[in-house]
């Protein structure tokens, strides 16, 4: 009886602190994740160091942030911004001069700022061209893949971070940013690490699903914080990249399709990357030649998906798993072959960062090669003496139809189709 008197009270003392800290937010510090986890980044930085605050503000108690009394960055500076986003052979193309459309605080953070008795960001906010292309569809990948860093670039013209700071700290708890979240890092981007009230949300105010306020570096759609029917989300809600799947207005029309959503809670944005491509070079932005390489293949890769979905379907059961199981790792593979320098990421920290983008993707994808569809399509031309695509394209389909790849090439059918079965087709 005592025991159970004891036990009330203390649920009662419990149930108190958890009241008050219920306008307090859980730090993210530390929650990185070498895998796909619902409430950490999965992040492809290895190492980390520089920048950020350097003395917690009093809004960090405990375990908790109350971002209500926290202070921010001051000043309001207008920016001249220009962004464009288009269509263009399949990609999303978005050009921008990297200012925000709205005001910002002044930074470097001024000595008589009282933020600067927490985080003396030295950077400038700095205009750059900045040029970068998305798939325009984007796919979902088997696998997903790590963050490192900038996910993604918003409609208000700044780039989106991930919730981590240069130290694996929740950036949006620890680092002082100015009234719409934002701050330069030391190339003078100027970027959110969370949600920001100068993200335009006009369904999502209205109690509606959250409209579209970035695109991340997968080519899918970042919405802001409001789910179906209005819902205010959290990382609860949501996958381990921080996003789902379901009929949202997407390119003008409602259509069912995968996208992340911004939260109030850490990682407050994508946890990692759902799409089966991703551009690891937007940090610096992209010159045309590359939008046409990336045009090119994700072509050729939309071709292979059809083809190998044709295999799938002519194969009989005994071959039925190597296409259902190698489909994703053939993908990667030919994004290692097609696109090496995706393998390669940017610094985006303060200071320091030496990205190790990628390297968990690397890992998936070899082993059987000689039973993935691009595989033997490579070994096909290989030993046929012709490149992978021009034979890619003399085969045609799906299905592939050898006659034609014959007139195409001035090689007899029962040689090129003999070329394919000593690569590893089926016959
Ligand atoms: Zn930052
Ligand atoms: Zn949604």
């Amino acid at each position: 009886m005592r025991i159970g008197i004891y036990f009330i009270c203390m649920m009662v003392v419990l149930a108190g602190s958890r009241a008050r800290a219920g306008e307090g937010l859980l730090l993210g510090d530390g929650k990185a994740s070498s895998q796909p986890q619902v409430g950490y980044i999965w992040s492809c930085m290895q190492q980390k160091g520089g920048g950020g605050a350097f003395r917690d503000g009093p809004w960090i108690q405990g375990k908790y942030w109350y971002p209500d009394q926290k202070i921010n960055v001051q000043g309001d500076v207008d920016w001249e911004s220009s962004l464009s986003i288009t269509v263009e052979n399949g990609l999303r193309v978005i050009r921008s001069n990297d200012l925000p459309k709205h005001g910002t605080g002044i930074f470097p953070v001024q000595r008589n700022d009282p933020a600067y008795n927490y985080d003396r960001n030295p950077n400038s906010i700095r205009t750059q061209q900045v040029q970068f292309f998305l798939p325009a569809n984007p796919q979902e990948a088997q696998y997903p893949s790590c963050t490192g860093g900038a996910v993604g670039f918003s409609l208000s013209g700044a780039w989106i971070f991930d919730g981590m700071d240069a130290e694996g700290r929740d950036a949006p708890a620890h680092e002082v940013q100015d009234k719409c979240n934002g701050h330069p890092q030391e190339q003078g981007q100027y970027h959110y690490h969370g949600p920001s009230p100068c993200m335009k949300d006009a369904s999502g105010d209205v109690g509606r699903h959250s409209d579209l306020v970035a695109y991340a570096f997968d080519g899918f759609g970042i919405y802001g914080e409001h789910g179906e029917n209005g819902k205010e989300l959290r990382s609860a809600d949501l996958d381990a990249c921080h996003g789902h799947k379901h009929m949202v207005m997407w390119d003008g029309k409602m259509q069912e399709i995968y996208h992340y959503h911004m939260t109030p809670d850490f990682p407050y944005s994508v946890g990692c990357f759902k799409g089966s491509y991703v551009n690891r070079q937007a940090e610096r932005g992209q010159t045309d030649e590359q939008g046409r390489q990336l045009a090119q293949q994700l072509q050729w890769q939309a071709q292979q998906q059809q083809w190998q979905q044709w295999q799938q379907q002519q194969q009989n059961p005994q071959q039925g798993q190597w296409n259902g199981q190698q489909q994703g790792n053939g993908q990667q593979n030919w994004q290692q072959q097609g696109g090496g320098q995706q393998m390669q990421q940017n610094a985006s920290g303060w200071s320091g960062y030496s990205g190790a983008a990628g390297q968990g993707q690397q890992q998936q994808g070899y082993g059987q090669q000689q039973r993935n569809p691009l595989a033997i399509l490579q070994g096909a031309a290989q030993r046929l003496g012709v490149d992978a695509q021009t034979l890619r394209n003399a085969i045609g389909g799906p299905p592939p139809d050898f006659n034609r790849a014959s007139q195409a090439l001035g090689i007899p059918a029962d040689q090129i189709h003999q070329a394919f079965i000593n690569a590893g087709a089926p016959n």
